[in-house]
């Protein structure tokens, strides 16, 4: 999405437009469809930020000039001077460099991405901290969006509904969440992520550096559509993000209720991303602001905080040789973003579907206390990878798939869990669902989530045989 620096083309083109004459064609570098379509619609983004984008109706524009500049038409030489003048002030605009964030960075080197005492050792305490029984029930986080949420987020918007009315219906849903979460008797709770529109969306709007869009739709897959923020500058925490919401769940019930966090990866890779410094610095800056809100969310009080990553996985690049140094980078910004508290503090993270067999050491090297992954829908067999790594941390296989409306039965549910004892150890796993539940409705919700704490109250009480303990070998 950012306007090019034509200048630079110029000097590739140049000695390819003498070596082959008319026989250079000049192309975007890959689909249109992955740009927003047009710029010029953009009427609420200010005039300097707009200078510095190109959308894909700006960019053959773009294409158009550099063609004529390679023919050596004088006419396209305002066009180049413009786009000249535009690219150099992006470079020192004051809007894009936060010198308190540069000394943070610069010193960043030196905070430890380690967890105080290792895994082994944390969770005694953390156990007991949270006295949680076996197969410890939880959800992903959200709880369903339904209409009179979405209207009180309209009506607020438009001016309509004032911050204290709207704080209320919020905490109305988040009373709601809580109640019934108590009812159907689940171990760690959540506040249910009413107040969000959308997990990347929610912190980039309270976070500086961020910028948003009307009209940047972009597909994402299949038939659904994302419309990415902007990332432009550096980025800071101006104040707590979810501390308010998360402490008020949590004086509605003794029951742990967890905090709810989107990571650092995943904000990167659902935006678009400035191209004027590497992917990893702008990670590391997101993990510097979430970090500071792990670490208010645990002075209030919260003794879970999860971390999603869902976005992980997909941020590999194509190149297999930049594999490492992707992996390398995302994990540390991870562990930057949670390794702030305490051992008693559990930190969780989720992920969705996706192939972790050739990552799971990476998965590994994240060190989350507890990861909760999709897996209903492979049966299980998502956990084989997880099993030969004898990966050590606590697990929530996903036991229903939160993408069909189908109520499944306890007893299905207990069978899954049986086969993910097979694989990893019972003291490991946790019971939860594969995903968010913001999709679903609250009648599909109730039924599934008491059926999911009937399978967990079964396995409790009848223990699946451990899995045979397997020869040591080197
Ligand atoms: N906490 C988020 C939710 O429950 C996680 C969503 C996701 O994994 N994509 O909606
Ligand atoms: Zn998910």
């Amino acid at each position: 999405i950012w306007r090019a620096d034509l200048d630079a083309l110029l000097d590739t083109l140049t000695p390819l437009k003498a070596q082959l004459s008319e026989r250079l064609w000049l192309a975007p570098s890959c689909s249109l469809l992955h740009s927003p379509v047009d710029l010029d619609q953009e009427d609420r983004l200010d005039d300097e930020l707009k200078s510095w984008l190109s959308f894909a109706k700006q960019k053959l524009d773009e294409l158009a000039v550099l063609g004529g500049a390679l023919d050596g038409d004088d006419g396209v030489q305002p066009a180049l001077q413009a786009q000249r003048q535009a690219v150099a002030a992006r470079g020192q605009s004051r809007r894009i460099h936060d010198p308190a964030v540069g000394e943070r960075m610069a010193a960043s080197g030196q905070v430890s991405r380690d967890r105080l005492s290792p895994f082994a050792e944390r969770i005694g305490k953390q156990q007991a901290a949270l006295k949680l029984p076996a197969y410890p029930t939880t959800t992903i986080g959200s709880f369903p969006q339904t209409k009179e949420i979405r209207a009180a987020r309209r009506d607020w918007k438009a001016g309509k509904l004032d911050d204290s009315g709207y704080t209320e219906l919020m905490k109305q849903e988040i009373t709601r969440a809580v109640r019934y979460q108590e009812q159907v008797d689940l171990d760690v709770l959540v506040h249910g992520e009413a107040e969000r529109n959308d997990m990347v969306e929610y912190f980039g709007e309270l976070l500086e550096g961020f910028a948003f869009t009307r009209f940047g739709w972009v597909q994402s897959y299949g038939s659904r559509c994302v419309k990415p923020p902007v990332i432009f500058g550096d980025i800071a925490r101006s104040k707590p993000m979810t501390v308010d919401w998360i402490t008020y769940a949590q004086s509605l019930t003794p029951k742990p209720v967890k905090g709810m966090l989107t990571g650092p990866i995943t904000m990167l890779e659902w935006s678009f991303v400035r191209d004027d410094q590497p992917r990893s610095e702008t990670c590391t800056q997101i993990a510097l602001a979430i970090r500071d809100e792990v670490r208010d969310l645990e002075v209030a009080g919260i003794r879970i905080i999860q971390v999603d990553e869902p976005a992980m996985r997909e941020g590999l690049p194509l190149r297999r040789s930049e594999w490492d140094d992707y992996l390398h980078w995302a994990i540390q910004c991870f562990r930057l973003t949670v390794s702030g508290v305490t051992d008693r503090t559990q930190i969780h993270t989720h992920m969705c579907y996706a192939d972790f067999n050739d990552i799971i050491s990476s998965i590994g090297d994240l060190d989350a206390d507890v990861i909760s992954i999709e897996a209903s829908r492979s049966d299980m067999k998502l956990l084989g990878a997880f099993g030969e790594y004898h990966y050590p941390n606590e697990i929530g296989p996903g036991v229903y798939d939160i993408h069909s409306p189908r109520i499944v039965s306890a007893e299905e549910m207990k069978e899954l869990l049986i086969k993910a004892a097979e694989t990893l150890s019972p003291e490991q796993i946790w019971v939860n669902p594969d995903c968010g539940l913001k999709t679903r409705k609250w009648d599909e919700v109730k039924p599934s989530l008491k059926h999911m704490v009937e399978a967990a109250n079964q396995l409790r009480a009848a223990p699946p045989a451990a899995k045979p303990t397997e020869p040591a070998t080197a």
